[in-house]
């Protein structure tokens, strides 16, 4: 039987659940870091989108239809944040497929999807071996067989396999290659054998390393075409959450301490100046400022994390801007819509919470606004 009080909160938590599902994800990376003591990422992950603002919008040719953007949240931007890595590849896919889209406009272009790997190595091996990795792409792609067949590419860097054995690591790229519809024709096709070779010669090493190429073709009882499933494909690949946490507490503290700074993305060719990576990176809100002429934002809704999942505390009307209210005279939140939610407790990270660094991506004058039931 559902009774008023769990009606209420029902009806404040936020329908957009994708949000609750990541942050959820993070737990087990949380109780990892704490674990072997890395506080400071910790502190980062936990403290990840605790609260969200959402515009909501009504179009003004059809009143009846509303719609919910992100308008603002306080992401931590950490390598291994289930939500971060999220929004970054909702970026990477959108990025791709535009950049996609306008070279399609100018010239008639196939996608390959290739596949370079080396043999498994150590955890501690891990930054020079994808440094190794990095070096002999470059070494690759400046070969004339590969510059004559080769538009432009997209590289994502895996460096764990799905049946990577324990005490290994598995680094190797994902890559989208464009090249010229009349590729597969002409004299400049490269067969997978060729590709191996190619690779081989450029890891400078003794053996054959696995490489796979095929086309990027439709795919048969998808309503994604080939190529949507491709870029979902290579955009997803980075570091696997689930695996991660499997490592051993020794594994798990190289991976973290060996991928900092590590650049997982990059583009060439006539890719390069169409994608932003750093904007991908880092942009991890897209809410246009500027709404497209048909949708007006008519309120904010603002979202809290508490006792696993967002709650709504508060709705703003959009004529009452949030840099109207003046500091220290916030109304609290309605009570219906908190009276069965318990504040979070103190988690103990307020020193880092009020440093510059955590407060780089967020909006000041909302969290001068903020409101603590
Ligand atoms: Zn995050």
């Amino acid at each position: 039987m559902i009774t008023k009080n769990s009606e209420t909160h029902l009806k404040s938590i936020l329908k957009e659940t994708k949000h609750a599902e990541h942050k959820l994800m993070n737990n087990d990376i949380i109780i990892k870091m704490r674990k072997v003591g890395f506080v400071r990422d910790n502190a980062l992950i936990s403290g990840c989108s605790t609260h969200l603002v959402f515009s909501k919008q009504q179009n003004t040719q059809n009143p009846n239809e509303t719609r919910r953007r992100l308008k603002d949240a306080n992401f931590c931007k950490h390598r291994f944040c289930a939500t971060c890595n999220w929004r970054r590849n909702l970026n990477i896919n959108k990025e791709l497929l535009e950049a996609f889209t306008t070279i399609e406009a100018d010239r008639s272009v196939s996608y390959l999807f290739l596949t370079l790997t080396i043999k498994n190595t150590s955890t501690e091996d891990l930054k020079a071996t994808v440094k190794h990795l990095n070096q002999s792409f470059v070494r690759l792609s400046q070969t004339k067989a590969y510059k004559k067949a080769i538009l432009g590419h997209f590289k994502a860097l895996e460096i764990i396999g799905d049946k990577t054995p324990a005490g290994e690591i598995h680094p190797h790229f994902h890559i989208i290659l464009i090249v010229n519809k009349s590729y597969f024709q002409s004299r400049n096709y490269l067969s997978q054998a060729k590709f191996t070779e190619m690779w081989q010669k450029a890891l400078r090493v003794d053996y054959t390393p696995i490489v796979n190429v095929k086309r990027i073709k439709p795919k048969k009882n998808s309503n994604l075409t080939a190529l949507q499933s491709a870029v979902f494909e290579v955009a997803k690949y980075s570091v696997k959450h689930t695996e991660l946490t499997k490592k051993s507490d020794e594994e798990f503290v190289n991976i973290i301490e060996q991928t900092r700074r590590m650049r997982f993305f990059s583009t060439g060719g006539i890719l390069k100046k169409k994608i932003n990576l750093m904007k991908c990176d880092e942009e991890l809100i897209r809410c246009k400022k500027d709404l497209e002429a048909q949708w007006v934002e008519i309120e904010e809704e603002i979202y809290k994390w508490y006792g696993g999942d967002f709650v709504l505390v508060e709705r703003r009307k959009s004529e009452e801007h949030i840099k109207d209210i003046p500091k220290n005279d916030v109304a609290p939140p309605p009570l219906d819509d908190v009276d069965d939610v318990v504040p979070p407790p103190d988690d103990g990270f307020s020193d880092y919470q009020n440093s510059d660094e955590y407060f780089e991506s967020i909006d000041l004058d909302i969290i001068d606004n903020e409101c603590i039931p």
